[in-house]
């Protein structure tokens, strides 16, 4: 009980330290959000989006899963993407990977996982699909780590592919798409690929509207 008590005493001193500072901040926060920023990360406790790049709230929508997916069948994922494009018509979205992910290691192996094979699964056809180039690397951290990164490329793809996406860029010219990860030995997250409205979306996805 000690460790609950001790969230709800934080919050509280937190909630004060913010109006210490500005007595209007949570009745200002209240009114609305603007976030420029849709964050889809992994659902890793050590890479908490806001606290990695200094954001306060009202800054970073977010949403999390294992191993930072974007699936298309995925309503939950979906339903964020299309809020935070539609209606918060944020100008980006950063799907952030972290280096030695669990979800991306479970995809390596071979042992089941029960109900979780399902969703790894998505990270492991990723895998097959550049299996030579993975397996090239001599150590399981170096594959983990070249897979973390292949996987948000992959991730960055889905996206530009959906329709909530190639909509707002027909329409809009946003939102950008950023690939990043994460150096859970260092604290420093790394760009791998940015994906502006103007690029080109191979015929089988691209939508018309
Ligand atoms: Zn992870």
């Amino acid at each position: 009980m000690d460790r609950i008590n001790r969230l709800l005493l934080e919050n509280k001193a937190w909630a004060q330290s913010k109006v210490d500072i500005d007595p209007q901040y949570f009745s200002k926060m209240a009114k609305d959000q603007t976030p420029q920023f849709l964050w889809i990360g992994c659902a890793d406790s050590r890479v908490p989006p806001s606290e990695i790049t200094n954001t306060d709230p009202g800054e970073m929508f977010v949403h999390r899963n294992i191993a930072n997916l974007v699936v298309h069948t995925d309503t939950n994922m979906l339903s964020v993407l299309q809020y935070a494009v539609e209606a918060l018509k944020v100008p980006h979205i950063i799907v952030c990977g972290h280096y030695n992910c669990g979800g991306v290691k479970a995809a390596l192996m071979q042992q089941s996982l029960g109900l979780i094979d399902n969703w790894v699964r998505n990270i492991k056809d990723t895998y097959f699909s550049h299996k030579f180039e993975v397996e090239n690397f001599k150590t399981e951290a170096e594959r983990v780590n070249r897979l973390v990164e292949l996987n948000v490329m992959e991730q960055v793809k889905n996206l530009s592919h959906s329709a909530i996406v190639q909509k707002a860029w027909a329409e809009r010219q946003v939102p950008f798409i950023h690939g990043w990860v994460y150096d859970l030995n260092t604290g420093i997250l790394k760009r791998l690929v940015t994906v502006d409205p103007n690029s080109n979306v191979d015929s089988a996805y691209h939508y018309k509207f």
